[in-house]
Protein backbone atom coordinates (compact mmCIF):
# COMPACT_ATOMS: atom_id res chain seq x y z
CA UNK A 1 0.00 0.00 0.00
CA UNK A 2 1.33 3.41 -0.86
CA UNK A 3 0.13 6.49 1.25
CA UNK A 4 1.72 9.51 2.32
CA UNK A 5 2.43 9.48 5.89
CA UNK A 6 1.10 13.70 6.21
CA UNK A 7 -2.23 12.66 4.72
CA UNK A 8 -2.68 9.03 7.01
CA UNK A 9 -6.41 8.96 8.02
CA UNK A 10 -7.16 7.65 11.25
CA UNK A 11 -8.71 4.71 9.30
CA UNK A 12 -5.88 4.52 6.87
CA UNK A 13 -3.21 4.31 9.84
CA UNK A 14 -5.10 1.62 11.44
CA UNK A 15 -5.78 -0.26 8.83
CA UNK A 16 -1.99 -0.46 7.92
CA UNK A 17 -1.68 -1.53 11.85
CA UNK A 18 -3.64 -3.91 12.03
CA UNK A 19 -2.54 -5.61 8.36
CA UNK A 20 0.98 -5.43 10.22
CA UNK A 21 0.01 -6.40 13.17
CA UNK A 22 -2.07 -9.75 11.53
CA UNK A 23 1.75 -10.25 9.37
CA UNK A 24 3.87 -9.68 12.87
CA UNK A 25 1.73 -10.89 15.69
CA UNK A 26 4.49 -11.23 17.95
CA UNK A 27 7.49 -9.39 17.16
CA UNK A 28 10.72 -10.84 18.94
CA UNK A 29 12.36 -9.75 21.94
CA UNK A 30 15.21 -8.01 19.86
CA UNK A 31 13.25 -6.26 17.80
CA UNK A 32 11.04 -4.48 21.21
CA UNK A 33 14.72 -3.85 22.77
CA UNK A 34 15.97 -2.13 19.44
CA UNK A 35 12.51 -0.33 19.70
CA UNK A 36 13.14 0.95 22.96
CA UNK A 37 16.38 1.69 22.70
CA UNK A 38 16.24 3.80 20.05
CA UNK A 39 13.18 5.45 21.65
CA UNK A 40 15.95 6.06 24.63
CA UNK A 41 18.16 7.49 21.96
CA UNK A 42 15.95 9.87 20.45
CA UNK A 43 14.84 11.14 23.76
CA UNK A 44 17.65 12.06 24.81
CA UNK A 45 18.97 13.74 21.66
CA UNK A 46 15.93 16.27 21.76
CA UNK A 47 16.43 17.31 25.57
CA UNK A 48 17.02 20.54 24.37
CA UNK A 49 13.90 20.77 22.24
CA UNK A 50 11.82 19.29 24.76
CA UNK A 51 12.98 21.90 27.51
CA UNK A 52 11.95 24.62 24.56
CA UNK A 53 8.46 23.02 23.87
CA UNK A 54 7.67 22.45 27.28
CA UNK A 55 8.80 26.27 28.24
CA UNK A 56 6.57 28.03 25.09
CA UNK A 57 3.35 26.00 26.13
CA UNK A 58 3.35 26.65 29.82
CA UNK A 59 6.49 27.71 31.14
CA UNK A 60 7.46 24.70 32.56
CA UNK A 61 10.70 25.03 34.82
CA UNK A 62 13.79 23.43 33.30
CA UNK A 63 14.63 21.45 36.65
CA UNK A 64 11.29 20.01 36.77
CA UNK A 65 11.42 19.29 33.09
CA UNK A 66 14.31 16.85 33.79
CA UNK A 67 12.84 15.42 36.79
CA UNK A 68 9.13 15.14 35.64
CA UNK A 69 9.87 14.75 32.10
CA UNK A 70 13.14 13.23 30.87
CA UNK A 71 14.04 10.91 34.03
CA UNK A 72 11.06 9.79 34.61
CA UNK A 73 10.39 9.28 31.35
CA UNK A 74 13.47 7.23 31.27
CA UNK A 75 13.00 5.13 34.18
CA UNK A 76 10.11 3.59 32.88
CA UNK A 77 12.71 3.21 29.44
CA UNK A 78 15.75 1.60 31.40
CA UNK A 79 13.24 -0.60 33.35
CA UNK A 80 11.87 -2.00 30.64
CA UNK A 81 14.59 -2.68 28.39
CA UNK A 82 16.51 -4.08 31.43
CA UNK A 83 14.03 -6.60 32.34
CA UNK A 84 11.77 -7.39 29.14
CA UNK A 85 13.24 -10.36 28.67
CA UNK A 86 12.04 -12.20 31.85
CA UNK A 87 8.55 -10.34 31.11
CA UNK A 88 8.03 -12.34 28.25
CA UNK A 89 9.40 -15.71 29.54
CA UNK A 90 6.38 -18.39 29.42
CA UNK A 91 5.42 -18.92 33.35
CA UNK A 92 5.16 -22.71 34.00
CA UNK A 93 2.45 -23.73 36.42
CA UNK A 94 2.67 -26.33 38.65
CA UNK A 95 -0.24 -29.37 38.49
CA UNK A 96 -3.35 -30.85 40.51
CA UNK A 97 -2.44 -34.06 40.88
CA UNK A 98 -5.31 -35.55 38.75
CA UNK A 99 -3.42 -33.66 35.70
CA UNK A 100 -0.28 -35.81 36.33
CA UNK A 101 0.97 -36.23 32.87
CA UNK A 102 0.56 -32.56 31.24
CA UNK A 103 2.28 -29.47 31.32
CA UNK A 104 1.57 -26.07 31.30
CA UNK A 105 2.85 -22.74 30.65
CA UNK A 106 1.14 -19.57 30.33
CA UNK A 107 2.32 -17.21 27.94
CA UNK A 108 1.80 -13.39 27.60
CA UNK A 109 0.96 -12.24 23.79
CA UNK A 110 0.26 -8.67 22.93
CA UNK A 111 -2.74 -7.44 23.02
CA UNK A 112 -3.03 -5.88 19.21
CA UNK A 113 -3.85 -2.60 17.81
CA UNK A 114 -4.34 0.02 20.84
CA UNK A 115 -4.66 3.57 21.37
CA UNK A 116 -3.06 6.05 23.63
CA UNK A 117 -5.05 9.39 24.64
CA UNK A 118 -3.15 11.69 26.38
CA UNK A 119 -3.65 14.95 28.85
CA UNK A 120 -1.44 18.15 28.90
CA UNK A 121 0.10 18.08 32.33
CA UNK A 122 2.99 15.79 31.34
CA UNK A 123 2.94 15.32 27.99
CA UNK A 124 6.61 13.79 27.04
CA UNK A 125 5.67 11.24 29.88
CA UNK A 126 2.23 10.53 29.66
CA UNK A 127 2.21 9.87 25.76
CA UNK A 128 5.88 8.31 25.81
CA UNK A 129 5.09 6.18 28.87
CA UNK A 130 2.74 4.11 27.59
CA UNK A 131 4.02 4.03 24.21
CA UNK A 132 7.32 2.36 26.12
CA UNK A 133 4.29 0.23 27.24
CA UNK A 134 2.70 -0.51 24.53
CA UNK A 135 6.19 -1.57 22.81
CA UNK A 136 7.42 -3.77 25.32
CA UNK A 137 4.33 -5.80 24.97
CA UNK A 138 4.30 -5.81 21.15
CA UNK A 139 1.49 -3.35 19.97
CA UNK A 140 1.24 -1.26 17.07
CA UNK A 141 -0.13 1.94 18.75
CA UNK A 142 -2.14 5.36 17.75
CA UNK A 143 -0.92 7.97 19.92
CA UNK A 144 -2.79 11.27 20.22
CA UNK A 145 -1.41 13.39 22.64
CA UNK A 146 -3.35 16.43 23.67
CA UNK A 147 -4.53 19.74 21.80
CA UNK A 148 -3.94 21.99 25.00
CA UNK A 149 0.15 21.75 25.17
CA UNK A 150 0.57 21.86 20.74
CA UNK A 151 4.55 22.31 20.97
CA UNK A 152 5.09 19.42 22.91
CA UNK A 153 2.49 17.44 20.72
CA UNK A 154 4.30 18.65 17.86
CA UNK A 155 7.32 17.24 19.04
CA UNK A 156 6.15 13.60 20.35
CA UNK A 157 4.93 13.21 17.13
CA UNK A 158 8.25 13.88 15.98
CA UNK A 159 10.51 11.46 18.10
CA UNK A 160 8.25 9.19 17.49
CA UNK A 161 7.89 8.96 13.67
CA UNK A 162 11.88 9.23 13.78
CA UNK A 163 12.15 5.98 15.94
CA UNK A 164 8.92 3.87 14.56
CA UNK A 165 7.13 2.89 11.24
CA UNK A 166 3.31 3.95 10.84
CA UNK A 167 1.99 0.53 11.17
CA UNK A 168 3.85 0.14 14.68
CA UNK A 169 3.42 3.66 16.17
CA UNK A 170 1.58 6.78 14.74
CA UNK A 171 0.58 10.23 16.33
CA UNK A 172 -2.86 11.98 15.15
CA UNK A 173 -2.54 16.08 16.47
CA UNK A 174 -6.03 17.29 17.84
CA UNK A 175 -8.50 17.80 20.35
CA UNK A 176 -11.81 15.62 20.97
CA UNK A 177 -13.38 15.30 17.61
CA UNK A 178 -10.03 13.77 16.67
CA UNK A 179 -10.41 11.40 19.81
CA UNK A 180 -13.73 10.55 19.20
CA UNK A 181 -12.71 9.53 15.03
CA UNK A 182 -9.87 7.39 16.71
CA UNK A 183 -12.45 6.01 19.57
CA UNK A 184 -14.16 4.97 16.12
CA UNK A 185 -12.15 2.01 15.26
CA UNK A 186 -12.08 -1.16 16.33
CA UNK A 187 -8.63 -1.91 18.63
CA UNK A 188 -8.11 -3.89 21.50
CA UNK A 189 -7.11 -2.28 23.91
CA UNK A 190 -7.01 1.81 25.26
CA UNK A 191 -5.28 3.66 27.79
CA UNK A 192 -6.68 6.91 28.66
CA UNK A 193 -4.94 9.36 30.92
CA UNK A 194 -6.96 12.40 31.77
CA UNK A 195 -10.22 13.43 34.04
CA UNK A 196 -12.87 10.80 34.67
CA UNK A 197 -15.53 12.94 32.52
CA UNK A 198 -14.13 11.96 29.72
CA UNK A 199 -12.57 8.33 31.39
CA UNK A 200 -16.44 7.73 31.20
CA UNK A 201 -17.10 8.56 27.28
CA UNK A 202 -13.49 5.85 26.53
CA UNK A 203 -14.97 3.38 28.28
CA UNK A 204 -18.23 3.64 26.49
CA UNK A 205 -16.37 3.51 23.11
CA UNK A 206 -14.57 0.64 24.32
CA UNK A 207 -17.29 -1.06 25.06
CA UNK A 208 -18.61 -0.94 21.69
CA UNK A 209 -15.45 -3.64 20.11
CA UNK A 210 -14.88 -4.53 23.67
CA UNK A 211 -11.53 -3.21 24.21
CA UNK A 212 -9.94 -3.28 27.76
CA UNK A 213 -9.17 0.20 29.00
CA UNK A 214 -6.67 1.29 31.26
CA UNK A 215 -8.02 5.22 32.42
CA UNK A 216 -5.89 6.74 34.34
CA UNK A 217 -7.79 9.55 36.24
CA UNK A 218 -7.41 12.16 38.66
CA UNK A 219 -9.30 13.23 41.75
CA UNK A 220 -8.66 14.72 45.34
CA UNK A 221 -5.59 12.93 47.10
CA UNK A 222 -5.90 13.76 51.00
CA UNK A 223 -2.51 14.71 53.10
CA UNK A 224 -3.19 14.02 56.44
CA UNK A 225 -0.42 15.52 58.85
CA UNK A 226 -0.44 14.00 62.16
CA UNK A 227 0.45 15.38 65.28
CA UNK A 228 3.59 13.86 65.92
CA UNK A 229 4.71 14.99 62.47
CA UNK A 230 7.55 16.78 61.75
CA UNK A 231 6.81 19.97 60.22
CA UNK A 232 9.41 21.52 58.41
CA UNK A 233 10.27 18.03 56.45
CA UNK A 234 6.28 17.93 55.61
CA UNK A 235 6.21 20.84 54.16
CA UNK A 236 9.17 20.52 52.43
CA UNK A 237 7.18 17.21 51.21
CA UNK A 238 3.93 18.50 50.50
CA UNK A 239 5.27 21.98 48.76
CA UNK A 240 7.25 19.92 46.53
CA UNK A 241 4.42 17.44 45.27
CA UNK A 242 1.58 20.32 45.24
CA UNK A 243 3.40 23.54 43.41
CA UNK A 244 5.93 21.40 41.24
CA UNK A 245 4.04 21.81 37.49
CA UNK A 246 1.96 24.84 39.66
CA UNK A 247 -0.22 22.15 41.15
CA UNK A 248 -1.24 20.38 37.59
CA UNK A 249 -0.25 16.72 38.56
CA UNK A 250 -2.89 13.96 39.04
CA UNK A 251 -1.26 12.79 42.73
CA UNK A 252 -0.99 16.85 43.84
CA UNK A 253 -1.61 16.77 47.28
CA UNK A 254 -5.04 18.30 46.61
CA UNK A 255 -6.08 19.12 50.27
CA UNK A 256 -4.29 19.19 53.94
CA UNK A 257 -6.09 17.80 56.85
CA UNK A 258 -3.75 18.55 59.36
CA UNK A 259 -3.84 17.82 63.20
CA UNK A 260 -4.44 20.57 65.80
CA UNK A 261 -1.46 20.34 67.75
CA UNK A 262 0.69 20.94 64.64
CA UNK A 263 -1.23 23.12 62.67
CA UNK A 264 0.53 26.36 63.49
CA UNK A 265 3.80 24.79 63.18
CA UNK A 266 3.03 23.17 60.02
CA UNK A 267 1.47 26.64 58.60
CA UNK A 268 4.49 28.90 59.44
CA UNK A 269 6.99 26.10 58.04
CA UNK A 270 4.74 26.29 54.93
CA UNK A 271 5.03 29.77 54.29
CA UNK A 272 9.07 29.39 55.21
CA UNK A 273 9.19 27.17 52.13
CA UNK A 274 7.06 28.32 49.78
CA UNK A 275 8.65 31.91 50.31
CA UNK A 276 12.32 30.52 49.80
CA UNK A 277 11.16 28.47 46.56
CA UNK A 278 7.61 28.93 45.26
CA UNK A 279 7.08 32.60 44.82
CA UNK A 280 7.16 34.00 41.12
CA UNK A 281 8.61 36.80 42.79
CA UNK A 282 11.94 34.41 42.82
CA UNK A 283 11.51 35.03 39.11
CA UNK A 284 10.17 33.33 36.43
CA UNK A 285 12.05 29.80 36.77
CA UNK A 286 10.42 28.74 39.78
CA UNK A 287 6.74 28.13 39.39
CA UNK A 288 5.03 27.14 36.12
CA UNK A 289 2.19 28.80 34.10
CA UNK A 290 -1.53 27.69 34.45
CA UNK A 291 -1.74 25.90 30.73
CA UNK A 292 -4.62 28.08 29.22
CA UNK A 293 -6.79 30.93 29.81
CA UNK A 294 -9.42 28.52 30.31
CA UNK A 295 -7.98 26.79 33.09
CA UNK A 296 -6.47 29.93 34.96
CA UNK A 297 -10.39 31.22 35.10
CA UNK A 298 -11.09 28.05 36.59
CA UNK A 299 -8.46 28.72 39.48
CA UNK A 300 -9.94 32.14 40.13
CA UNK A 301 -13.34 30.92 40.12
CA UNK A 302 -12.58 28.28 43.33
CA UNK A 303 -10.86 30.99 44.88
CA UNK A 304 -13.53 33.62 44.59
CA UNK A 305 -16.32 30.89 45.62
CA UNK A 306 -14.02 30.10 48.30
CA UNK A 307 -13.56 33.13 49.81
CA UNK A 308 -17.34 34.02 48.99
CA UNK A 309 -18.00 30.88 51.45
CA UNK A 310 -15.57 32.13 54.40
CA UNK A 311 -12.20 30.42 53.41
CA UNK A 312 -9.06 32.82 54.21
CA UNK A 313 -5.93 33.19 52.44
CA UNK A 314 -3.22 32.80 54.67
CA UNK A 315 -0.34 32.11 52.07
CA UNK A 316 -0.25 34.11 48.49
CA UNK A 317 -3.89 34.62 46.50
CA UNK A 318 -2.02 36.72 43.84
CA UNK A 319 -2.16 36.06 40.29
CA UNK A 320 -1.36 37.95 37.23
CA UNK A 321 -3.24 37.43 34.38
CA UNK A 322 -0.97 38.21 31.68
CA UNK A 323 1.27 35.05 31.89
CA UNK A 324 -1.67 32.70 33.37
CA UNK A 325 0.52 32.71 36.89
CA UNK A 326 -1.10 32.05 39.85
CA UNK A 327 0.80 32.23 43.46
CA UNK A 328 1.41 29.34 45.60
CA UNK A 329 -1.71 29.83 47.88
CA UNK A 330 -2.55 27.93 51.47
CA UNK A 331 -6.36 29.05 52.02
CA UNK A 332 -7.83 28.25 55.86
CA UNK A 333 -11.46 28.07 56.88
CA UNK A 334 -12.23 26.61 53.62
CA UNK A 335 -16.14 24.80 54.12
CA UNK A 336 -15.73 21.35 53.28
CA UNK A 337 -19.04 22.24 50.66
CA UNK A 338 -17.09 24.64 48.63
CA UNK A 339 -15.83 23.87 45.53
CA UNK A 340 -11.97 23.81 46.35
CA UNK A 341 -13.46 20.40 49.10
CA UNK A 342 -15.75 19.12 45.99
CA UNK A 343 -13.77 19.24 42.93
CA UNK A 344 -9.92 18.18 41.88
CA UNK A 345 -8.16 21.25 42.10
CA UNK A 346 -5.01 21.09 39.96
CA UNK A 347 -3.63 23.89 40.54
CA UNK A 348 -1.37 25.70 42.90
CA UNK A 349 -4.06 26.56 45.42
CA UNK A 350 -3.98 24.28 49.18
CA UNK A 351 -6.66 24.20 51.47
CA UNK A 352 -5.44 23.50 54.93
CA UNK A 353 -7.99 22.13 57.11
CA UNK A 354 -7.42 21.92 60.99
CA UNK A 355 -8.59 18.49 62.47
CA UNK A 356 -9.19 17.29 65.68
CA UNK A 357 -8.20 13.48 65.41
CA UNK A 358 -7.32 11.12 62.37
CA UNK A 359 -10.69 9.83 62.71
CA UNK A 360 -11.86 13.55 61.66
CA UNK A 361 -9.50 13.21 58.74
CA UNK A 362 -10.52 9.68 58.00
CA UNK A 363 -14.40 11.21 57.69
CA UNK A 364 -13.78 13.78 55.39
CA UNK A 365 -11.73 11.53 53.06
CA UNK A 366 -14.21 8.77 52.84
CA UNK A 367 -17.01 10.95 51.62
CA UNK A 368 -15.26 11.86 49.04
CA UNK A 369 -14.41 9.61 45.98
CA UNK A 370 -11.70 6.61 46.25
CA UNK A 371 -8.11 9.28 45.50
CA UNK A 372 -5.72 8.06 43.30
CA UNK A 373 -3.03 8.94 46.49
CA UNK A 374 -3.06 9.10 50.13
CA UNK A 375 -0.15 10.93 51.57
CA UNK A 376 0.24 10.39 55.43
CA UNK A 377 2.76 12.43 57.78
CA UNK A 378 3.37 10.66 61.08
CA UNK A 379 6.15 8.33 62.79
CA UNK A 380 3.32 6.20 63.91
CA UNK A 381 4.05 3.15 61.85
CA UNK A 382 -0.11 2.54 63.06
CA UNK A 383 -1.41 6.07 61.89
CA UNK A 384 -0.11 4.66 58.82
CA UNK A 385 -2.09 1.10 59.15
CA UNK A 386 -4.94 2.72 59.97
CA UNK A 387 -4.96 4.92 56.46
CA UNK A 388 -4.29 2.18 54.10
CA UNK A 389 -6.63 -0.24 55.33
CA UNK A 390 -9.25 2.13 55.66
CA UNK A 391 -9.01 4.23 51.91
CA UNK A 392 -9.27 2.70 49.31
CA UNK A 393 -6.74 4.40 46.79
CA UNK A 394 -4.05 3.65 44.30
CA UNK A 395 -1.62 4.29 46.98
CA UNK A 396 -0.49 5.23 50.52
CA UNK A 397 2.97 7.56 51.17
CA UNK A 398 4.07 7.99 54.45
CA UNK A 399 6.35 11.15 55.27
CA UNK A 400 6.77 11.63 51.32
CA UNK A 401 4.57 12.62 48.19
CA UNK A 402 4.87 11.56 44.61
CA UNK A 403 7.22 9.49 44.63
CA UNK A 404 5.52 6.08 44.11
CA UNK A 405 5.25 7.23 40.74
CA UNK A 406 8.66 6.87 39.79
CA UNK A 407 8.57 3.37 41.34
CA UNK A 408 8.98 0.87 38.05
CA UNK A 409 8.37 -2.28 40.42
CA UNK A 410 5.06 -1.08 41.64
CA UNK A 411 1.84 -0.70 40.14
CA UNK A 412 0.41 2.68 39.31
CA UNK A 413 -3.36 3.24 39.25
CA UNK A 414 -6.41 4.46 41.01
CA UNK A 415 -9.77 3.01 41.84
CA UNK A 416 -13.18 3.91 41.01
CA UNK A 417 -13.32 7.18 39.71
CA UNK A 418 -9.62 7.88 40.11
CA UNK A 419 -8.65 4.77 37.66
CA UNK A 420 -9.22 1.51 36.35
CA UNK A 421 -6.41 -0.64 35.53
CA UNK A 422 -2.50 -0.30 36.44
CA UNK A 423 0.62 0.76 35.03
CA UNK A 424 4.20 1.61 35.02
CA UNK A 425 6.53 -1.44 34.74
CA UNK A 426 5.86 -4.90 34.09
CA UNK A 427 2.01 -3.60 34.73
CA UNK A 428 2.24 -1.44 32.15
CA UNK A 429 3.34 -4.15 30.36
CA UNK A 430 1.07 -6.45 30.83
CA UNK A 431 -2.04 -3.77 30.27
CA UNK A 432 -0.92 -4.43 26.72
CA UNK A 433 -0.84 -8.02 26.81
CA UNK A 434 -2.99 -10.79 26.76
CA UNK A 435 -2.22 -14.09 28.95
CA UNK A 436 -2.98 -17.85 26.78
CA UNK A 437 -2.05 -21.21 28.37
CA UNK A 438 -0.43 -23.78 26.67
CA UNK A 439 -0.81 -27.18 28.19
CA UNK A 440 0.62 -30.08 27.15
CA UNK A 441 -0.33 -33.87 27.81
CA UNK A 442 2.90 -35.84 27.76
CA UNK A 443 1.65 -39.38 29.01
CA UNK A 444 -1.78 -40.63 31.32
CA UNK A 445 -4.29 -40.03 29.18
CA UNK A 446 -5.56 -43.62 30.89
CA UNK A 447 -6.58 -41.20 34.13
CA UNK A 448 -8.92 -39.63 31.47
CA UNK A 449 -10.48 -42.73 30.26
CA UNK A 450 -11.58 -43.41 34.07
CA UNK A 451 -14.31 -40.64 33.33
CA UNK A 452 -15.76 -40.87 30.13
CA UNK A 453 -18.79 -42.95 28.69
CA UNK A 454 -20.00 -45.75 28.97
CA UNK A 455 -21.12 -44.34 32.64
CA UNK A 456 -20.54 -46.91 35.28
CA UNK A 457 -21.31 -46.72 39.09
CA UNK A 458 -17.60 -46.48 38.70
CA UNK A 459 -17.37 -43.41 36.58
CA UNK A 460 -18.99 -41.61 39.68
CA UNK A 461 -16.75 -43.14 42.58
CA UNK A 462 -13.29 -41.89 40.08
CA UNK A 463 -14.86 -38.67 39.67
CA UNK A 464 -15.49 -38.30 43.56
CA UNK A 465 -11.90 -39.68 44.39
CA UNK A 466 -10.64 -37.32 41.99
CA UNK A 467 -11.99 -34.64 44.82
CA UNK A 468 -9.24 -35.38 47.25
CA UNK A 469 -6.60 -34.81 44.78
CA UNK A 470 -7.28 -31.52 43.33
P1 LIG B 1 -9.13 15.61 29.69
O1 LIG B 1 -9.92 14.45 30.14
O2 LIG B 1 -9.84 16.89 29.45
O3 LIG B 1 -8.37 15.29 28.30
C1 LIG B 1 -7.55 14.16 28.15
C2 LIG B 1 -7.52 13.75 26.69
O4 LIG B 1 -8.84 13.41 26.29
C3 LIG B 1 -7.03 14.82 25.74
O5 LIG B 1 -6.19 14.22 24.77
C4 LIG B 1 -8.31 15.33 25.10
O6 LIG B 1 -8.14 15.81 23.78
C5 LIG B 1 -9.19 14.10 25.11
N1 LIG B 1 -10.63 14.43 25.14
C6 LIG B 1 -11.21 15.52 25.68
N2 LIG B 1 -12.55 15.47 25.51
C7 LIG B 1 -12.82 14.33 24.84
C8 LIG B 1 -14.01 13.70 24.36
N3 LIG B 1 -15.20 14.27 24.52
N4 LIG B 1 -13.90 12.51 23.73
C9 LIG B 1 -12.69 11.91 23.56
N5 LIG B 1 -11.54 12.46 23.99
C10 LIG B 1 -11.59 13.65 24.61
O7 LIG B 1 -7.95 15.78 30.75
P2 LIG B 1 -6.82 16.90 30.82
O8 LIG B 1 -7.43 18.21 31.19
O9 LIG B 1 -5.97 16.85 29.60
O10 LIG B 1 -5.93 16.34 32.03
C11 LIG B 1 -6.25 16.58 33.36
C12 LIG B 1 -6.86 15.37 34.02
O11 LIG B 1 -6.03 14.23 33.81
C13 LIG B 1 -6.95 15.54 35.53
O12 LIG B 1 -8.17 15.05 35.99
C14 LIG B 1 -5.79 14.69 36.04
O13 LIG B 1 -5.95 14.24 37.37
C15 LIG B 1 -5.78 13.57 35.06
N6 LIG B 1 -4.47 12.92 35.01
C16 LIG B 1 -4.34 11.66 35.49
C17 LIG B 1 -3.08 11.05 35.50
C18 LIG B 1 -2.89 9.64 36.01
O14 LIG B 1 -1.81 9.09 35.79
N7 LIG B 1 -3.84 9.05 36.70
C19 LIG B 1 -1.98 11.73 35.00
C20 LIG B 1 -2.17 13.02 34.52
C21 LIG B 1 -3.42 13.60 34.52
Amino acid sequence: MLLSLGTLTPSEAHSLQKAHFRANPNPSLKHRLTRLRSLRAELLRREDDIHAALWADFKKPSPEVELTEMLATLIELHHAIRHLASWIKPLRASNPVFLVGTSTNTVRFPKGPSLIIAPWNYPILLTLGPLVHATAAGCPVIIKPSEHTPNAADLVDEIISAVYPPEEAFVFKGGPERAQELLAMDVQHIHFTGSARVGRIIMESAAKCLASVTLELGGKSPTYVHSDADPLKAARSICFGKFSNAGQTCIAPDYLLVHQDVAARLLDALRDEILAGYTSGKGDADLACIVTPVHFERQLSLLDDARTMGAKVAIGGGSNISDRRLEATVLTDVPLASRLMQEEIFGPILPFITVASQEEALDIILDRPPPLSTYVFTSDESVLERFSSSVRTGAVCRNTTLLHFVQPFGPFGGEGTSGIGRSHGEAGYRAFSNEQVVLRRRWGSWILRLLLPPYTKRTSQWSRLFRHFT
